[in-house]
């Protein structure tokens, strides 16, 4: 745990909450980006959380954090280490558009057309830095999860 939190650049957060002001999920849940980081920093098992999976992993707050923490990166790793300590959501209650939407652009909520080139008018990449940016590593991304014996993707 101090591993993630430590290369995501936590210990830099000065709680100034921008995170969580600027975080669509926080808006419609009780997801709040500012308390997981700091509770992160508190050494707490903070990937025991079932909040962690309302991040739609959109990378506003990482893009937004004046202190260049690594917001979005700490929460995919606290998942991978919630996965591998078996907490995580069944596959049931994933709505079905947030998978497509993952398997056919790399983002479970991608951004919209008007907001990329919003994005590309203010100098920023069309897309946030998921998978989806490189079409190589989206190919490689469905591969993948082509290999899982979860579902066929491609059908869904
Ligand atoms: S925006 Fe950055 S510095 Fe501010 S509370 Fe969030 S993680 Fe901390
Ligand atoms: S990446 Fe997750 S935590 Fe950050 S703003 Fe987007 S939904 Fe919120």
């Amino acid at each position: 745990m101090d591993e993630i939190i430590r290369e995501g650049n936590a210990y830099a957060c000065i709680q100034c909450g921008r995170c969580t002001g600027s975080c669509p999920s926080g808006r419609e849940c009780g997801f709040r980006t500012r308390m997981i980081i700091h509770m992160a920093k508190l050494g707490r098992d903070v990937f025991k959380m079932d909040e962690l999976w309302d991040c739609t992993t959109c990378f506003t707050c990482q893009e937004r954090c004046p202190k260049e923490v690594k917001i979005t990166d700490i929460i995919i790793e606290l998942r991978n280490l919630a996965v591998k300590n078996s907490y995580y959501p069944s596959m049931a209650d994933v709505p079905k558009i947030i998978i497509q939407n993952l398997y056919k652009t790399g983002s479970g909520q991608p951004l919209s057309p008007e907001v990329q080139k919003m994005r590309s008018i203010i100098g920023l990449e069309k897309t946030p830095c998921d998978v989806g940016r490189d079409e190589d590593d989206l190919r490689a991304f469905q591969k993948l999860l082509d290999g899982l014996p979860l579902m066929r993707w491609g059908d869904i």
